[in-house]
């Protein structure tokens, strides 16, 4: 609907059967869950890059920001989209409230505020937190909460999460986000520095398992605001 209603919509490389091939491409690359399916298919992902960008938005490709931050590629927003909602292939459960760390352009959290009632998202640069809620406002995606500051502390005020959604990565996992999760919440990050890989945090009351999964490249969690 707000595609029709928007000037940048509908050319060539940016239309919803882009998108389409984008998702039958995540199918292929093992993405079961039909709900995060939809959402990737649904957000105009062109819409978040600059409009220089915009042909290469449905590649499988991470694409400059500004600031010097990427967008992931659409593969691992999805993967982490998954695992957020249950953890292996299958259908996940819905999510109440979500904790994104690091709202870059806020491709990843409009696809979260498609599983979610409601996203809280920090990004630490100040002004890519002002052009991102004028982006999601022109949306019109209501549910995705751009806060700036240091994620490294989560949002102690929102907490407790159903998920938590680091998009930066770090060699240890922050002791305040694993403090944030909810009962049966699970956080997925990036954990390392050179080499990094995938992880997924699952807290069951006051126990917590780790998996470590694929092997990713994440630009760094960097301390303090900018
Ligand atoms: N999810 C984003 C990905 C952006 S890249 C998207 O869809 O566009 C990672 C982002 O994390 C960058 O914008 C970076 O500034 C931010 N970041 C890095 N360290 C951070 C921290 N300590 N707190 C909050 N945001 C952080």
């Amino acid at each position: 609907m707000a595609e029709t209603l928007n000037p940048r919509a509908g050319i060539g490389m940016t239309s919803a059967r882009t998108r389409g091939r984008m998702v039958e491409r995540l199918r292929e690359q093992g993405i079961k869950d039909e709900t995060v399916l939809t959402a990737m298919g649904a957000v105009p992902r062109h819409l978040f890059v600059d409009q220089a960008l915009e042909s290469r938005a449905y590649e499988d490709n991470a694409l400059p920001i500004g600031f010097g931050q990427t967008i992931s590629n659409p593969y691992i927003v999805a993967r982490m989209a998954e695992l957020a909602r249950h953890g292996e292939a299958g259908q996940g459960r819905p999510l109440g409230r979500v904790l994104e760390i690091g709202l870059g352009c806020g491709y990843q959290a409009a696809i979260l505020a498609k599983l979610a009632r409601e996203v809280v998202s920090m990004e630490r640069i100040a002004a890519l937190v002002g052009k991102t809620r004028v982006r999601l406002r022109e949306l019109r995606i209501n549910n995705v909460k751009p806060k700036h500051g240091d994620g490294l502390n989560g949002a102690r005020d929102f907490a407790p999460f159903d998920a938590i959604v680091v998009s930066a990565a770090f060699p240890e996992v922050p002791r305040d986000l694993l403090d944030q999760l909810a009962d049966g919440g699970r956080l997925v990050m990036p954990r390392g520095g050179a080499a990094q890989a995938l992880c997924v945090m699952e807290r069951q009351g006051d126990t917590c398992t780790e998996r470590v999964l694929e092997d990713v490249k994440f630009v760094p969690l960097l301390p303090g605001v900018a």
